[in-house]
């Protein structure tokens, strides 16, 4: 046996490169998927078709309709009932196939966590929207060797990179100088149309499944730049940027991951609303925060957050974690004064 169902996928082992052997490793390959909007979404549905054994979803957001034209595993249902992407992730992608082992994580990927959440994969695919995320992705994958997937998408422009450490550049390689820990804003997008989610995610998938299969030699270190709008397509070397003296793939230097988790409240990418972090080891009790706030709103509740709908437009989900995200507004500190009178500081 080969640890998967040999008719199901018959189509994919005839192909040569990845043939009976690909297949097993793709079915005892563990996949991190951190971000699941538009790009994470398109990744990790193509690899639980492929027939990737595990993949763990960290997300930690809920779905909203102006996710909808792109972020494919979500439906109107998922936005009626508000449950977090990672868990709504995890039933749709379950249904897909039901050989896949899926974990859902609804947290923010910060430094306190990064390494329990990362360490224990093959590879990590970047469908995030904020370079915070990519950085500390960066440093678990150099300091533990495990290959990563960088990918970005915006307008009609997408571009993928495999990162394979010790052997390609990093991140850090390319971008020397990032500004400290805590200082990156998130990108509030020029727009996107979904088939540009749909290709990034779907190359990312495929340098996932050629990693898993065909181990890391098998690619790395060039960077796909396309524009659908124009019909450019090109493919970059990066090798002349793995820098010899690079802090962090060549001599270990992790300043993100040493940065100070949590943090200042941050707007959300690309939509009308703020993250408000909690201090780490926060546990709430969201029975009695459901409880409390129902006399002044009205409040959706399930295991994972409570929801409540408040005046002016302003709506605030409150997770286990204790972090809260405030809709209806981009400005931070209005998102923290309705974030202590609500659930407290
Ligand atoms: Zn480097």
């Amino acid at each position: 046996m080969d640890g998967f169902d040999a008719e199901r996928y018959s189509r994919q082992t005839r192909f040569g490169p990845l043939g009976v052997e690909g297949q097993a490793r793709l079915a005892a390959g563990r996949v991190a998927v951190v971000g699941c909007g538009a790009l994470g979404s398109v990744a990790a549905l193509a690899l639980a078709r492929a027939g990737v054994g595990f993949l763990r979803i960290i997300d930690r957001d809920v779905p909203e309709p102006s996710n909808l034209p792109r972020q494919v595993l979500f439906d109107e249902a998922d936005v009626a009932t508000g449950i977090p992407k990672a868990v709504a992730a995890t039933g749709h992608l379950c249904r897909i196939n039901s050989a896949l082992r899926v974990e859902p994580a609804v947290v923010d990927l910060v430094a306190g966590n990064a390494e329990s959440l990362l360490a224990d994969v093959d590879v990590i695919v970047d469908g995030s929207d904020n370079f915070e995320a990519r950085f500390l992705v960066n440093e678990v994958a150099c300091r533990r060797g495990i290959p990563w997937v960088y990918g970005g998408a915006i307008g009609a422009e997408g571009r993928v990179m495999t990162i394979v450490p010790g052997r390609t550049a990093c991140l850090r390689c390319l971008v020397p100088e990032p500004p400290p820990p805590g200082s990156l804003p998130t990108c509030d997008t020029a727009g996107i149309i979904g088939s540009a989610a749909l290709v990034v995610g779907a190359v990312e998938a495929a340098e996932v499944i050629k990693l898993l299969a065909a181990g890391p030699a098998s690619t790395g270190g060039r960077m796909l730049v396309c524009d659908l709008w124009e019909n450019a397509w090109r493919s970059v070397d990066m090798t002349p940027l793995a820098a010899a003296g690079c802090p962090t793939c060549r001599a270990g230097d992790t300043p993100w991951l040493e940065g100070r988790s949590g943090g200042q409240p941050t707007a959300l990418c690309g939509r009308d609303a703020v993250q408000v972090p909690a201090a780490a080891g926060t546990a709430v009790d969201l029975e009695a925060l459901a409880a409390r706030l129902a006399g002044v709103a009205k409040v959706t509740a399930n295991s994972w957050m409570v929801r409540a709908e408040l005046v002016d437009g302003i709506r605030i989900s409150v997770f286990a974690d204790g972090r809260a995200i405030v809709s209806g507004t981009r400005e931070e500190s209005r998102a923290r004064a309705i974030v202590s009178r609500y659930v407290g500081a």
